[in-house]
């Protein structure tokens, strides 16, 4: 039986040339690790797209309060389509009327470890994301450390998975990460710079100087 294509959800949604999203595409160099990225999303309501490297795509749960350097905080995962691997790298405006629509940037982006298992035994992401229960220890530029996925049963009998920091020596309960740190990692840009860059000089109108004093008469 062949293979059904993990992409299709994400094209059907998607108007390419109308969208400037990526269509497919490669990861960024990570030294052969998988990859983890978690994109700030300012949508019809801003959230954190959380994202996994598994079998070439990025699987992907919608996080609306975002990620939690504290164990003690279970913040809601939706499931969402695979994203091409190329994504990785998006950051850029979806055109309203689109999918999406909203300004996304790369809010943070690194390798990851799998440290799933089921009494003893290791998982592989396959079987973790299965069972529902993944554990991965993540290196980013923000977020470090071990963090949980675990689904749950979710409300109106749609998935729900929650993503809670593990307790290691990067937990930190204290740290309002989210506010502390709400530029991008790929330029440093925020949301806003991001979806109104500042003109281009070009486009500046020319100094006054260089103007013909005209005196209306
Ligand atoms: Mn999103």
């Amino acid at each position: 039986m062949a293979r059904t294509d993990p992409l299709q959800k994400y094209r059907d949604k998607r108007h390419f040339g109308v969208t400037p999203e990526p269509e497919g595409g490669t990861k960024p160099a990570a030294g052969g690790q998988p990859i983890f990225v978690i994109q700030k999303h300012d949508a019809t309501r801003l959230h954190y797209d959380f994202r996994l490297e598994v079998e070439g795509v990025l699987k992907s749960w919608a996080v609306p309060k975002g990620p939690s350097t504290d164990p003690a905080v279970k913040r809601l995962a939706m499931p969402t389509e695979d994203h091409p691997m190329g994504y990785a790298g998006f950051e850029g405006t979806i055109p309203e009327g689109e999918y999406g629509a909203g300004t996304v940037i790369v809010w943070d982006r690194g390798t990851y470890r799998n440290l799933s298992e089921h009494k003893g035994e290791a998982l592989s992401m396959e079987a973790a994301l299965e069972e529902g229960r993944v554990k991965v220890w993540l290196e980013g530029e923000k977020l470090r450390g071990g963090y949980a996925l675990a689904r749950t049963r979710g409300t109106d009998g749609r998935p729900g998975w929650l993503l809670i920091k593990l307790k290691d020596e990067h937990a930190d309960t204290a740290d309002d990460l989210l506010a502390r740190r709400p530029e991008s990692v790929l330029t440093g840009r925020t949301l806003e710079q991001v979806a109104s860059p500042p003109a281009s000089p070009r486009k500046r109108a020319r100094p006054v100087s260089t103007r013909k004093a005209a005196k209306p008469k």
